[in-house]
């Protein structure tokens, strides 16, 4: 390889904001997320805290850059479970971004909704305040599985929080689904992909489980109390997943991501396509281009932080641009349309090609990727096996 030294890429395009609800009503036996029980006293606390982290971006030194000199064009509230706050808190927090940051007005604004934690009066409210994106967290259609899993509601009670946000006006839904979950068989999982499909919302993301360690589903699988995970069957499940959601007419363009024809999460893609973030809220993590910060995952003392008016930080990492190099990679392979070897050796003025090549040419022979002229995407192989591929960059 000849010598490989990219530099900085120009962060010139518009940045996404991510503001982290830390309650729910209970905790699912999977979730790995910062979340704590819901506290209705601490709502007001927190939100204020929140605006007042979003205030001290404004005298924040050099990491202020580039949120205070460029605009958002994403706005993404989620959790934890954001639909339990009260309405007009989420509303704050919409207004507080628009106060203290430029905002685009054709801005994707999404709120992550649980199943019967707000009903149709919250959702108009949303609307009327230009929340246009809902993302709903369904899991499954199979109330045995709701309930194995920790989910506080029915399948039922999803189908009408679907229903009350379509009549509220939310044109554009997703749903989350979970596979794999011990005890989920491919015919069950079927049943909830037909029953998603009927719902029709326009984007679908399908998560394979995941141990997540402190999960309480790790000490459930470790005491034997519920049957071990069938990774064969997990594979399969990918399998039929992206084949029904084909047929249904979604297209897969991301490893768990579906979307109807411009219906792609525009704040996600922000992700994948190298964008610089800001991150507001107990536990949430921004990046400005130079430096990847964490901020404090416990709400208590993430708001006593705020209350002395210091930025809630638990870790600042500065990075560099070999690290910002690797890391585009590996969330650009995340799409399957793969991505662009000369455009992103363009961006960090380096010879990208000739990079891949030497670190993952040897598995060229393998059927995990592709490289089409400069375009190197993964094989649906290589997306159930990436991780082999990103090893190589970590
Ligand atoms: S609703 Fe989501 S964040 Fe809350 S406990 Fe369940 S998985 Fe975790």
């Amino acid at each position: 390889m000849k010598q490989f030294k990219p530099a900085f890429p120009k962060d010139d395009q518009p940045f996404g904001i991510y503001i982290h609800i830390p309650f729910c009503l209970s905790r699912c036996v999977y979730c790995g997320f910062a979340t704590t029980a819901h506290d209705p006293a601490q709502e007001e606390p927190y939100v204020n805290a929140v605006m007042r982290e979003m205030k001290l971006w404004g005298s924040n030194g050099d990491l202020q850059a580039p949120f205070v000199t460029s605009h958002a064009d994403t706005i993404y509230i989620g959790g934890g479970t954001p639909s339990i706050l009260q309405v007009g808190r989420l509303i704050l927090l919409i207004d507080g971004c628009k106060s203290y940051f430029r905002i685009a007005p054709d801005s994707e604004i999404t709120v992550e909704i649980n199943p019967a934690t707000a009903g149709p009066d919250a959702f108009r409210k949303m609307r009327a305040a230009g929340i246009n994106r809902a993302s709903l967290g369904v899991q499954s259609f199979h109330d045995e599985e709701l309930q194995a899993m920790g989910r506080p509601h029915t399948a039922s009670e999803t189908v009408s929080t679907f229903r009350e946000l379509r009549e509220a006006g939310f044109d554009n839904i997703s749903v989350d689904l979970l596979a794999g979950f011990p005890g989920q068989s491919l015919d069950r999982l079927r049943v909830t992909l037909e029953k998603v499909f009927e719902l029709a919302p326009e984007h679908i993301s399908a998560y394979l489980l995941e141990v997540k360690p402190g999960a309480r589903l790790e000490r459930l699988l470790y005491r034997g109390e519920i049957p071990p995970i069938d990774e064969d069957l997990v594979a399969d499940m990918y399998e039929e997943i992206v084949s029904l959601a084909q047929r249904a007419g979604y297209e897969q363009y991301e490893i768990s991501n579906f979307a109807k024809p411009g219906k792609r999460s525009r704040h996600n893609l922000k992700y994948w396509t190298d964008r610089v973030f800001l991150g507001l809220g107990a536990g949430a993590t921004g990046m400005n281009g130079r430096v990847r910060y964490v901020n404090i995952e416990e709400p208590a003392k993430y708001v006593a932080a705020l209350n002395r008016a210091t930025l809630p930080r638990a870790s600042l990492t500065e990075l560099t641009p070999e690290a910002r190099f690797k890391d585009a990679l590996i969330m650009g392979l995340r799409l399957v349309e793969g991505l662009d070897l000369d455009i992103l050796g363009e961006r960090y003025q380096v010879d990208a090609k000739d990079f891949v090549m030497a670190t993952i040419g040897d598995l060229a022979g393998e059927g995990l990727f592709t490289l089409d002229r400069d375009r190197l995407a993964l094989t649906s192989r290589g997306r159930l096996l990436s991780n082999v591929i990103f090893a190589r960059w970590v």
